[in-house]
């Protein structure tokens, strides 16, 4: 390195898109650059650095790193807007028409720099954003598209144009066999149907705008320096090789979770002194550990549908009644305005949650699941909800809602990883009720000794000399380099 890049470390610019679980793992990648003195711009949207201010210790935490900023922009809608799964187009349509605009002015005026601490390096910018590699190619500072799903999925998205090709996709009119192969997706021939799909491909016309949204951002993701990915080598082998015949520098550098929480312990002395992990966007209602405390092991399941499903009345009394009934202990969260539509609740429901259900609106879900009275997660299988699952050997009950969580709640069952259940598309209180006593009782050790395994892997990867700690070493210098070039 010349004289000159070892007197100003690299500064890399983090752009996420804007919600809870992009914000979450960004932020974490954020630290873990922190940790390698790397220094860091966040890039937030206004709105969720208002809730992660009040709500969560992350400014304080990530601000004690040197050289760390985190710096704001509009995401172009309205602060009442409820940014939730069913309306989220509408948030993509407002980067584009606000958030591209004012993001080019910011890079191209060097305001950014200028206002937050310096020059910009390198930037890690949400792949499902691809105006930033416009951006960035115009100001010539090298891009690296960071893609919060798993690679399974990402290799699924990319694989769309073939499924089009072979006449796979779209839907073949409203009673489609929606259990006939997807066999366009390379590596995945022998158990990925139509189903298991990411939902944007369930249409019947080929220009739905989500269809080419995400067929388009994923294609584009070759334009960049590098794409990292939330997983790891030993999880998800044949995606990733499949990927990295297209995109030559993939990162896997995940869990993120796991990774952030081994390199912080291998070094407590340069811990910030606020060690509250949270990046929370609502208050955590942090009630439910005590709870949990007095519940035996193993005995209780978690429910979550992460932070932007919403699912109507009638699902959410399926659930209810499926849970009661299934005789177990349950923690839900029911985040607010994450239930559409009104019904009067049972009172047999309302009697039985009492004696043993607790509900929340927001829980500090790293905590709750590495619980040792959790004994599993009935979850919507997002990617982070996933990984964080399997690191704290908790088995799924998967309830896929959209995007990304078809494909990994097909990976979770019994198809490929075989540490869960996969309930996709069924949503009535006898299965809630089966699926529920399988996997805490019926086949609760088949499903802990598979997650058990999995989660030796996960955090083998993340131990010095594991593949994503090597892969993070390798981004690092890869970065360190890229500043001696914009020098
Ligand atoms: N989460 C949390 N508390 C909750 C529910 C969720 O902290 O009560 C976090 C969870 O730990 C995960 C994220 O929110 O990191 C949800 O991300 P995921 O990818 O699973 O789903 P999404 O919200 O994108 O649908």
């Amino acid at each position: 390195m010349d004289q000159k890049s070892q007197s100003n470390p690299p500064r890399v610019l983090i752009f996420p898109f804007p919600v809870q679980s992009h914000v979450n793992s960004m932020l974490k990648l954020a630290e873990l650059l922190c940790f390698a003195g790397i220094h860091v711009t966040f890039l937030n949207s206004d709105h969720n650095h208002r809730l992660l201010l009040c709500h969560s210790g992350a400014h304080t935490r990530l601000t004690h790193y040197p050289g760390f900023w985190f710096a704001t922009i509009p995401d172009g809608l309205p602060d009442d807007h409820p940014r939730t799964g069913d309306r989220i187009k509408e948030l993509f349509y407002a980067l584009s028409a606000v958030t591209r605009p004012r993001f080019r002015e910011m890079m191209v005026s060097s305001r950014l720099g200028a206002e937050t601490g310096g020059a910009v390096t390198c930037i890690i910018a949400d792949g499902i954003m691809c105006f930033t590699i416009d951006v960035a190619e115009e100001v010539g500072i090298p891009i690296i598209s960071f893609r919060t799903v798993s690679a399974s999925c990402f290799w699924a998205f990319f694989c769309i144009p073939k499924l089009i090709e072979a006449g796979e996709l779209p839907l073949r009119g409203d009673d489609d066999d929606m259990d006939r192969p997807a066999s366009a997706v390379s590596g995945m021939e022998s158990f990925l149907r139509i189903r298991d799909l990411p939902a944007f491909c369930r249409v019947h016309d080929l220009t739905d705008p989500g269809l080419q949204l995400v067929t388009t951002e994923t294609q584009l993701t070759t334009r960049a320096h590098a794409l990292i990915l939330n997983t790891f080598d030993e999880l998800e082998e044949s995606a990733l090789a499949h990927i990295r015949t297209h995109i030559s520098k993939v990162y896997t550098i995940g869990p993120l979770h796991a990774h952030l929480a081994t390199r912080q312990s291998a070094e407590p002395a340069s811990l910030p002194p606020d060690m509250t992990r949270s990046n929370s966007l609502w208050e955590e209602d942090r009630s439910c550990m005590a709870w949990l405390d007095s519940q035996p092991i193993k005995s209780v399941i978690y429910v979550s549908f992460g932070s932007i499903t919403v699912v109507t009345t009638d699902q959410m009394i399926e659930f209810w009644y499926g849970l009661v009934n299934s005789g177990k202990p349950f923690l839900w969260v029911i985040r607010p305005n994450s239930v559409a539509g009104e019904r009067q609740i049972p009172t047999e429901l309302s009697e039985a949650t009492k004696k043993r259900g607790y509900m929340v609106g927001w829980v500090p879900q790293e905590e709750v699941l590495a619980h040792p009275s959790v004994g599993g997660f009935l979850t919507h299988s997002g990617w982070n909800s996933t990984l964080e699952s399997i690191v704290s050997e908790k088995p799924m009950i998967c309830w896929p809602y959209f995007a990304d969580q078809q494909v990994n709640s097909r990976f979770v069952g019994e198809a490929v990883w075989r540490i869960g259940l996969d309930m996709k598309d069924t949503c009535d209180r006898l299965t809630v009720e089966k699926m529920v006593r399988d996997l805490l009782e019926v086949r609760r050790d088949e499903f802990l000794r598979s997650v058990h395994r999995m989660a030796e892997l996960a955090k083998k990867s993340v131990r010095e000399g594991g593949s994503s700690y090597r892969n993070l070493d390798r981004m690092i210098e890869d970065i360190k380099s890229m500043n001696c070039h914009v020098h």
